[in-house]
């Protein structure tokens, strides 16, 4: 467990996972704003392209392939920067 996802002194645990949503909401604001987004021709996934990293990920509602969701973010039960910005865009494309 690396330092920023420890639990800082005086946190509960639900300040914890707030915490850490919120900074995954920050990135996607800030970064987000670039992501590329395209529906699966499957219709069960979307795909998120990043123009950054020239990484693509795969995203749902409820996943997506990203390190961070896989490591971090999914365990816990939190959004990653992708799946964040995903839902923003569904909204607004629907
Ligand atoms: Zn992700």
């Amino acid at each position: 467990m690396s330092a920023m996802t420890k639990a800082r002194p005086g946190e509960s645990s639900e300040q914890r996972l707030s915490r850490l949503q919120r900074e995954r909401i920050d990135r996607a604001l800030t970064e987000g704003e670039q992501y590329g987004f395209q529906e699966d021709s499957s219709g069960t996934f979307a795909w998120c392209f990043n123009p950054v990293s020239g990484r693509f990920y795969q995203v749902t509602e409820q996943s997506c392939t990203c390190k961070d969701f896989e490591h971090r973010a999914g365990p816990q039960s939190l959004a990653c920067k992708h799946i964040v910005r995903f839902l923003a865009w569904r909204e607004n494309t629907r």
